[in-house]
């Protein structure tokens, strides 16, 4: 796509003609092109399943030579995303990598919360670095072959999108040891990639249309009331592994997945960068 770059244009506001003059703000293109001058060993665009990423996953897929999927597999999600991602990613023909929790990092969602009970927003940060961050370690890992090597995680988040009690302050290109964090669409916005979505012809995830979120992931961190029903309509089979897991721990720890553990951490452990888990983070839970 070359028409990424913003142009200047002329509005009629309230019968007022306007000269919309474009603010220097860096296009998809040229934020990638800035990360590339690192030189990474690896690109990834991360497809969660969702529209955000797979919006931007084709963007970077058209875009970047030498670009390929990573699919985080959290363990604790609606498998129908999952399938969803293999058979988009196969049909394509775009190389996809996907890493399991559980099998591939030893994270099994049932036994940490088995364990802990189910985490509360002051629980993400250890969830998300069970679940996820250890997924992206072990890429980086398989990646690089030198200590100053760069693997680039390409993202579909934009600057409306940053949460700053993520510990996301949010900037185009984010660096976390060997791991670039790339926002290419963080200035063009949801708009941007949900037209480029619709341009590409791709068909949606039938589960994003219907829960508003890719569903590959429900640790339950930030999860309000009446969120286990929409799951069920969305996958009975989900929503009942929820509810015997919640009925399995309840005489150790008496509270569910929509819940809160009663004496609940401080809050301020969830200040962290895990960009992964944007979406999440815009709950309004967070200020309750
Ligand atoms: S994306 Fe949401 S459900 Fe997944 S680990 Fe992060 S907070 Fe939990």
């Amino acid at each position: 796509m070359s028409n990424d770059k913003m142009t200047a244009t002329s509005e009629l506001i309230c019968g007022l003609q306007f000269e919309m003059f474009p603010v220097e703000r860096p296009s998809p293109r040229e934020i990638v092109d800035a990360a590339l001058a690192h030189n990474p060993v690896a690109i990834f665009a991360m497809l969660s399943g969702g529209d955000g990423s797979l919006g931007t996953t084709h963007w970077c897929m058209n875009n970047i030579p030498g670009c390929e999927v990573l699919h985080i597999n959290t363990g604790i999600g609606i498998e129908r995303t999952r399938m969803f991602v293999r058979e988009t990613c196969k049909q394509q023909g775009w190389p996809l990598t996907e890493l399991r929790a559980k099998e591939d990092c030893g994270q099994d969602y049932d036994e940490i919360v088995s364990e802990h009970g189910f985490p509360g927003p002051a629980g993400h940060q250890f969830m998300y670095a069970r679940l996820k961050e250890r997924a992206v370690e072990l890429i980086v890992r398989q990646r690089k072959t030198n200590r100053s090597d760069k693997v680039m995680l390409l993202t579909g988040i934009c600057h409306d999108d940053s949460v700053r009690r993520s510990g996301y302050g949010g900037r185009e290109v984010n660096f976390k040891g060997a791991q670039m964090w790339v926002n290419p669409m963080y200035w063009v916005g949801q708009s941007f990639i949900y037209h480029h979505l619709r341009a590409s012809g791709l068909p949606r995830n039938p589960v994003a249309v219907e829960l508003g979120m890719s569903g590959e992931c429900l640790c339950g961190a930030f999860a309000n009331k009446g969120e286990l029903a929409i799951v069920r309509r969305v996958c009975p089979t989900t929503a009942a592994r929820i509810e015997n897991l919640q009925s399995r721990i309840s005489n150790r720890h008496p509270w569910g997945w929509e819940e809160r553990p009663p004496r609940e951490r401080d809050t301020k452990t969830i200040e962290m960068f895990s960009p992964m888990c944007v979406n999440c983070l815009k709950s309004e839970r967070l200020d309750a």
